[in-house]
């Protein structure tokens, strides 16, 4: 380590192997200051524009945006973001040819430039010394800051390390003809440059600062020795030109003498590496708050008029910077060719709308006479002549000839072997080759198969990562619900167990129920049948009351019967009393006359009433159509007519008992009359309830009876009555003539006498 410190201190330098010396045509642009160029219309910003992955969207079409916002973020440590260059609407986001040598297109992000240039808010710090690791790191990723030496490796990752550092080497060589892009920022810019490099040595602490810069470059280096005079930890290494001493492993084996192997990366050697740019983008970023939104680009070539470095705004399509700075073409009715990046590793570009991007050092635009190849649309290309020339000059020590060969049949596992990798595309190999073999395309090819193979191959592995853990996934989530199963089937099983251990109980409650149903139904039977067992009872017991009433009627009849036997035998006794003093022959003939009318008025009395209701109550029972109530009608006119012949009755007995009385002179006649008229009346008093009942029932048939018949029978029963009567008042005064004119003593008169 000291023996390199002091050779370092001392100026004496390793050596690389191989490298050419091409013509370095810097001075087209190295003596003009760096332009700054007019806005363009319209920026065209690829997503990617690093070695890793493409940031999500934070905007879409539509959207103003200003100076410096972010248009992408992302968590993948190896994404940077992109933002605004200048204010603007964004006009599309779509795909479009990027700067790339195959031509690709990506997804772009197409900002119509307002010309007002309006930043978003910026928070500049004052003093970055205050600032932790952590925000400095942060702020550098904020800023989407990639390796703008042309590999575009994401910076904030490179710098965030905290290994032993040997070396931060500042690559400030440059050695690609033509380009003077960090030449004249490192004229210009040198105290912001520095100011990046304190920033990174405040990052990475190590043990010293080495700045690479070829002795082509003049002025760059006073101005990098005045910004570091009084940083003793900063050397400023002024190496030889030699082409490509830029080269990230040939400037370390230069500086330090150390060699990294294939495969191998700085950090293990305790370097690190970074483009004087980059340093300058990040002092914009951690001091200034201006994210990476714009770099120097030196547009050259003897076809402008005005070859010159200048700021061009990421996003900035080459055609503006060839108007720019004067583009002029030979042939106007030709397509001039125009070269991104050096003569030796750069490459056509065949759409002048290719933006400017982060790793964009140089737009090159030739003419004729100074680039002939450039305008050959025709391949020189002839077989190699294992010359080895190539191999000679390659930095990488690679075998370019044995390399092409491979490329050409396509042998990725050989061009492996053979290290393709390592190949930093200087094309020093094809400068040198005799037989014009674009040696470098063969391998750009070839590497852009090998990492198309190797995504697809991390797709694959992907694919089968994902296939391989939903297979798990599935055979967990199967066994899961197979457990499940299992456990619900337990479950149910035990559930059943129990049910089957109350079963009893079960069985019971639905036995029960069933009982209780089959109760309730029956209960209902019964209930159907107690009805027809209490009609039954009724019925009995109706039949009882009847025959009660039946009985209690017939035993008032009886009574009834005898009551009535019993007066016409009181009044025959009273006769008889009356009589047996007279012993008279008219007053016996007068007694026997009332008795004899007596009895046959009782008798006729009893059996009217009991004769008529024995009728009614068989019309009532046989009423139960039509002509049973035409027969109770006739029943009750019939019944209705013996009633009014039996009212009639006693008022003819009173009447003919008068005429006896008051035609009788003797005192017996008039008791025989006064015992014939108490009879009458008696008679009469006992027609007259009876047939009440009888009339009822009468009126109760006559009721029903509505039609002709039934009053045409009342009629005829009616009439029959009537002549009844009659015949029987005909034959009462024919035995009352016959009496009279048997004795010429009225009896009613020896009754009166007897009384008196
Ligand atoms: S093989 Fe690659 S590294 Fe070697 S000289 Fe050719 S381009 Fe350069
Ligand atoms: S320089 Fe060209 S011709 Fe010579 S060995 Fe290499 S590839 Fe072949």
């Amino acid at each position: 380590m000291n023996t390199i410190i002091e050779r370092i201190n001392q100026h004496h330098f390793w050596n690389f192997h191989g490298g050419i010396h091409p013509p370095e045509q810097k001075t087209l642009t190295s003596n003009k200051p760096i332009k700054q160029l007019s806005l363009p219309k319209q920026l065209i910003l690829p997503l990617q524009q690093h070695i890793g992955s493409p940031g999500d969207l934070l905007v879409n079409v539509g959207d103003k945006v200003l100076k410096g916002q972010p248009l992408t973020k992302s968590t993948n440590p190896m994404t940077v973001p992109i933002h605004a260059p200048t204010s603007g609407i964004i006009s599309d986001i779509k795909k479009s040819v990027i700067a790339h040598p195959s031509a690709l297109s990506e997804l772009c992000v197409f900002i119509d430039v307002d010309f007002e240039d309006t930043w978003q808010p910026r928070n500049i710090c004052q003093d970055f010394t205050k600032l932790s690791s952590e925000q400095i790191v942060s702020k550098i990723a904020d800023a989407g800051i990639a390796g703008m030496g042309g590999a575009g490796f994401p910076t904030h990752i490179k710098v965030n390390t905290k290994p032993n550092i040997d070396f931060l080497i500042i690559n400030a060589a440059e050695c690609e003809p033509y380009i003077t892009a960090d030449d004249l920022l490192m004229c210009e810019q040198s105290e912001a440059i520095i100011d990046g490099i304190k920033i990174l040595d405040q990052l990475l602490n190590p043990t010293l600062i080495l700045i690479g810069i070829e002795d082509n470059k003049p002025k760059a280096i006073k101005a990098l020795e005045h910004a570091t005079k009084n940083i003793d930890k900063i050397r400023i290494c002024v190496v030889p030109t030699k082409y490509p001493a830029g080269g990230e492993k040939q400037l370390i084996k230069i500086l330090t003498g150390k060699e990294i192997k294939s495969g191998a990366l700085p950090i293990h050697s305790g370097i690190i590496v970074q483009n004087v740019a980059t340093c300058f983008a990040i002092s914009d970023a951690v001091i200034n708050d201006i994210p990476l939104i714009r770099r120097v680009v030196t547009v050259t070539g003897q076809a402008l008029s005005n070859p010159q470095n200048v700021w061009a705004l990421l996003g900035t399509p080459v055609s503006h910077l060839l108007e720019q700075t004067g583009f002029t073409s030979e042939s106007p009715n030709a397509t001039p060719p125009v070269i991104m990046g050096g003569p030796l590793m750069g490459f056509t570009i065949l759409n002048e709308l290719v933006p400017i991007v982060k790793t964009s050092n140089c737009i090159l635009a030739p003419s004729k006479k100074e680039m002939p190849s450039a305008f050959d649309n025709n391949s020189n290309e002839v077989e190699c002549i294992r010359c080895g020339q190539c191999a000679e000059v390659c930095p990488s020590q690679l075998l370019p000839q044995e390399m092409q060969w491979s490329a050409k049949a396509k042998d990725h596992p050989q061009l492996l072997k053979l290290n393709l990798f390592d190949c930093i595309d200087c094309g020093a190999c094809a400068y040198v080759c005799p037989s014009q073999i674009p040696l470098v395309q063969y391998y750009r090819v070839a590497k852009a198969e090998i990492r198309q193979q190797q995504q697809l191959d991390i797709k694959a592995e992907k694919a089968k990562v994902r296939f391989e853990a939903r297979k798990l996934r599935l055979e967990k989530e199967k066994a899961e619900r197979e457990e499940k199963h299992k456990k619900a089937a337990a479950a149910r099983k035990a559930t059943m167990d129990k049910k089957t251990a109350d079963g009893g109980t079960a069985s019971s409650a639905v036995a029960a129920a069933l009982a209780r149903v089959k109760a309730k139904k029956q209960a209902i039977e019964n209930n159907n049948d107690a009805p027809v067992a209490d009609t039954e009872e009724q019925n009995d017991k109706s039949q009882v009351q009847a025959a009660i009433a039946r009985a209690k009627a017939k035993k008032l009849m009886q009574k009834k019967n005898e009551q009535e036997q019993t007066l016409p035998s009181s009044d025959n006794s009273k006769v008889e009393q009356a009589t047996s003093p007279a012993d008279d022959k008219k007053a016996r003939i007068a007694a026997a006359i009332a008795k004899a009318k007596a009895k046959k008025n009782n008798e006729q009395e009893h059996s009217l009433p009991s004769s008529d209701d024995n009728q009614v109550e068989q019309v009532i029972n046989q009423t139960d159509d039509k002509k049973a109530r035409i027969a109770a009608a006739v029943a009750k006119a019939k019944a209705k007519k013996n009633s009014e012949k039996e009212h009639s009755l006693p008022s003819s007995d009173n009447n003919q008992a008068e005429q006896a009385i008051s035609q009788a002179d003797d005192k017996k006649t008039r008791i025989a009359a006064a015992v014939a008229k108490a009879k009458a009346k008696k008679n009469s008093e006992k027609e007259h309830s009876l047939p009440s009942s009888d009339d009822n029932q009468a009126e109760q048939a006559t009721s029903q009876a509505d039609d002709k018949k039934a009053r045409i029978a009342a009629a005829v029963a009616k009439a029959k009555a009537k002549a009844k009567v009659n015949a029987k008042k005909a034959q009462e005064q024919k035995d009352l003539l016959q009496v009279s004119n048997s004795d010429n003593t009225s009896p009613l008169k020896s009754s009166n006498e007897e009384l008196e």
